[in-house]
């Protein structure tokens, strides 16, 4: 067996391709056997590049000490202590403590959902072992493993390229240059730079074009891209653009508080006779009141909740700035195969030169016949139809399986219902061995494999959309021999099929000569016989139809883009309720159309039919110029520019390749249209929970401030203490502002128009409210605490009731910020189950804090009398109250000044 040294040492791509395969021990055919794989998989470790930037547990835990306030904080700790006020000390080194305590948790929670979502997207890898093509873990890739790679893959490890057809490499992710480099088998000079090793692929390396079978000649740390270590797991900040404002906000506000806080001690100092060390302490408990700590943290939780939200919908997030995106999404670019359509086709119709034949059966099954005139016909009686059949059998990458009671699809869905009506044909095609292919693409449009009969004789045969099989054609199939192309009888037929939302396909062929043992596009450009035309359905998804309403009642337009024929395309649109009627366009005239022009029909057309990936790019841009902002789906390889250039990119989890998903924002692991729809919806909550948590956290701080600027301004002893004012900003933390992050999506978030993206977070009606609020809640502390005073009443009891009427206006307020406009009569009042158990445990908490002994220690609290209660409730409702009665000014306000507009 090779040894770890040997294997980092070798000179691989100076190497002939046996000699790789000899000191790797393994065989290029039927690969390493899995007790190999096995052996070797202990002897090198898992194919993982070694984790980097991860914070440790500790790390993460110093860095919530971190933060201007703990500093704030820590000062006033040193500060209290050298003026003996050690109970004091104790209360703000305690608090410190639990802030981190929750912060790390908090933090800790978000970081595990994040890489929850990055499991979901883990990279597969194409073996062969003991002689079986099987798909496996990356991870699990061993040194000597014979991968698979085609176009599309990102290759997951350093192999050494063994065979290949036009293999071309994108390798920016290791050598910074992003021209792709074309492969070869042949070896290189031994002294070959890393970018000119061509016989070499590298993990993390993309293959753009081509494919190829390669021998793995190195896994985890020991590949380039692990040696230098440079890795591009970049650790993803849990942030998005609104949070980071929010940051940035904070960062501000902190600064201008702790001026404020200079200022209002030098208020203290010269116009007020406070002892020093209270006035100290007030001017602490207002830097405590004022900023807004908790709310970065809040945020992200709620961002985190979210993305775990959508990916429970099969919408992973890989990019979590998108998130805010996704809800101000007004155009949807979807395919059309696969994600609107159920990919589950099935022939239906077949035409040759003569006779129209109909299919019967579903799915992939092979029950059912082929019908002429409605009476069953052999493959044998009519020589057309057996060729067709036998080319769309050979041209083929699909299998059928039967398992149980059911038969299962391996690959192409298209292909495999032209294997499944092989199998309803019992033509037999075993005999035949393919010798080379042109795999289909997007592009061109067409399929074609080289097969020798096994007596002598070697066809090309060929599939693909008939327009493109047409034009290669000068000749077409009789039962008899061959005539020439009668080509208004095949548009007729075309037009026939595709009218009814058929699939068209067409097949043809070409005898060659015995020599040819490759083919390129060179030898399908002359000489083919065209067979016939294929029709078959493709079923809209039943809740597509439903999804695409939504979408339009939510203000955002669908577009449909398929590769398929323009009367297949308009009338399964028609059937999905894109279109109304509308027209639909090709390629070729988005082909013809200047950029100018591009930018008129891509508002006009909802359905583009016959494109190619370019033109999605392409559309992207013409629908950007009108300041859309889109979301477009793609899953092959050439999509990737497409996607990169829309504003969310959407790839596909199942039929996507790597490239797609690498240049996408969001993976749908279902490939289906409703999981846009369910993740724009989902974005849209979020934006709208992030801006509830704002407008909610904001004017606690407001309240407090205010309450303690007042009581410095004229000089009388604080109606709270910074201790107490620590303890009510440390349980609303954990519970009310908590509760907003669970907060579900409001009712009519799909029937408004989307989010305009270019709207401030906090605009004008957000700082009113915010005002508005803190002074609410401020004024009543202030105003119930100067009433208990006045009645002499002891400082102790009329603080804590003061900081229990500031509780309980957040309690109330609470309830208001569950909707942002909308009254809260007119919804589920207790529709947000955890707003209930955070204000239970929050009334625990109260409890303690007014009647626990230790905490009157502590605090500096007191029980209080019974009806204080009372009085306290009927604070917060009162908050409540107008600030529902404010939310229906504005909204009579609003609809008065829109009638009179419109
Ligand atoms: P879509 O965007 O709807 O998936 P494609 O670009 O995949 O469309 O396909 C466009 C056309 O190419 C189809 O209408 C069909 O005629 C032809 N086609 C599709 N798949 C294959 C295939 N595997 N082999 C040959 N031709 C195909
Ligand atoms: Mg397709």
């Amino acid at each position: 067996m090779i040894s770890t040294k040997e294997q980092k040492s070798a000179a691989w791509h100076h190497l002939q391709v046996d000699e790789v395969l000899e000191k790797l021990q393994t065989d290029q055919e039927k690969g390493l056997s899995s007790d190999e794989a096995e052996k070797r998989l202990q002897q090198f470790g898992p194919n993982e590049l070694p984790e980097q930037n991860n914070r440790g547990p500790l790390m993460r835990f110093l860095v919530q000490f971190h933060n201007m306030l703990i500093y704030v904080l820590m000062a006033a700790a040193v500060v209290t202590a050298l003026m003996d006020h050690w109970i004091d000390t104790w209360v703000i080194l305690a608090v410190v403590l639990i802030n981190a305590i929750i912060g790390f948790v908090q933090e800790g929670k978000a970081e595990e959902a994040l890489d929850n979502l990055k499991k979901m997207l883990s990279l597969k890898a194409h073996v062969i072992r003991d002689g079986n093509r099987q798909e496996i873990d990356a991870n699990l890739v061993v040194p000597g493993d014979i991968i698979e790679l085609e176009s599309g893959d990102k290759i997951p490890a350093d192999v050494r390229i063994i065979y290949e057809r036009n293999l071309k490499a994108e390798e920016s992710a290791l050598t910074g240059e992003s021209q792709p480099v074309q492969k070869t088998i042949e070896p290189v000079d031994e002294d070959a730079l890393i970018g000119d090793r061509k016989s070499l692929g590298y993990k993390s390396t993309m293959i753009t074009y081509g494919r190829a079978t390669a021998v793995v000649i190195g896994t985890g740390a020991n590949t380039e891209i692990g040696k230098i270590n440079t890795m591009m797991t970049e650790v993803e900040k849990l942030t998005t653009p609104l949070i980071r404002q929010i940051d940035e906000f904070g960062k501000t506000l902190s600064l201008m508080i702790i001026a404020l806080v200079a200022v209002m001690f030098a208020v203290g100092y010269f116009f007020h006779d406070y002892e020093l060390s209270d006035l100290f302490l007030a001017v602490i408990g207002l830097a405590v009141a004022a900023i807004p700590e908790g709310l970065p943290a809040i945020m992200t939780i709620t961002l985190a909740l979210g993305v775990q939200r959508m990916a429970s919908k099969n919408a992973i997030i890989r990019k979590l700035p998108s998130v805010e995106t996704l809800g101000s999404v007004t155009v949807i670019c979807s395919d059309k195969t696969g994600t609107l359509t159920k990919n589950e086709m099935t022939v239906r119709t077949v035409i040759t030169s003569d006779k129209s034949f109909s299919v019967e059966g579903t799915g992939y099954a092979p029950k059912g016949d082929i019908l002429y005139q409605d009476k069953k016909v052999s493959v044998d009686e009519t020589n057309t139809l057996k060729k067709l059949i036998q080319t769309v059998q050979l041209c083929n990458n699909a299998e059928i399986e039967k398992e149980g009671d059911s038969w299962n699809l391996k690959g192409d869905p298209t292909e495999g219902a032209l294997i499944t009506l092989g199998l309803k044909s019992e033509l037999k095609t075993d005999d035949f061995k393919r010798l080379d292919i042109i795999p289909f693409e997007s592009e061109n449009k067409f399929m074609a494999t080289l097969n020798d009969s096994g007596n002598d004789k070697r066809f090309i045969f060929l599939k693909g959309a008939p327009e493109r099989i047409l034009e290669m054609c000068s000749e077409q199939q009789t039962d008899s021999g061959s005539e020439s192309l009668d080509h208004d009888y095949w548009a007729d037929q075309i037009e026939a099929i595709a009218s009814k939302g058929e699939r068209v396909m067409a097949a043809a062929i070409k005898q060659v000569d015995n020599s040819v043992s490759e083919i390129d596009m060179e030898d399908v450009k002359t000489g083919i016989t065209f067979l016939g035309l294929i029709g078959m359905i493709d079923p809209p998804r039943p809740e597509a139809i439903e999804a695409i309403k939504t979408c339009k009642e939510a203000g955002i337009k669908v577009k449909m883009i398929t590769g398929d024929h323009v009367s297949t395309a308009k009338a399964i649109g028609e059937q999905l309720g894109i279109c109304d009627g509308k027209e639909a366009i090709t390629g070729t005239e988005l082909e013809k159309a200047t950029d100018e022009e591009l930018i008129e029909i891509s508002m006009k057309y909802d359905i583009f039919a016959r494109t190619s990936p370019e033109h999605k790019l392409r559309l992207v841009t013409a629908l950007q110029a009108q300041d859309e902002i889109v979301a477009m789906t793609g899953d092959g390889v050439n999509d990737a520019p497409a996607l990169k250039r829309s504003n969310v990119g959407v790839a596909m989890g199942i039929k996507g390749t790597e490239v797609t998903k690498e240049a996408s924002e969001m993976v749908l692991t279902d490939d289906n249209f409703v999981s846009i729809a369910a993740a724009v919806k989902e974005g849209r909550t979020i934006y709208d929970n992030l801006r509830k948590t704002i407008l909610f956290i904001l004017p606690t701080n407001g309240a407090e401030a205010f309450v303690i600027l007042t009581a410095i301004s004229i000089g009388i002893a604080l109606p709270i203490t910074p201790a107490q004012i620590l303890w009510v900003n440390m349980v609303t933390a954990v519970t009310l502002a908590l509760a907003l992050s669970f907060e579900p999506t409001e009712a009519g978030v799909m029937k408004r128009p989307p989010r305009d993206s270019k709207n401030p977070i906090i605009g004008s009606y957000f700082i009113w409210r915010i005002v508005f609020v803190s002074l609410l809640i401020g004024g009543f502390t202030l105003l119930l605490y100067s009433y208990l005073k006045s009645e002499g009443y002891v400082i102790e009891e009329a603080r804590t009731i003061a900081v229990n009427v500031l509780v309980a206006g957040q309690v109330f307020y609470l309830y208001n910020c569950r909707y942002l406009r909308d009254s809260i009569f007119r919804k589920g009042f207790f529709a947000n189950k955890y707003a209930q158990i955070a204000v239970a445990v929050l009334i625990v908490f109260q409890m303690v804090f007014v009647y626990a002994p230790f905490m009157n220690a502590w605090f500096g609290t007191m029980p209080i009398k019974t009806m204080y209660w009372g009085w306290v409730l009927a604070a917060g409702f009162i908050v409540f109250l107008l600030v529902e009665l404010e939310k229906w000014g504005f909204n009579v306000y609003d609809r008065r000044k829109l009638s009179q507009n419109g």
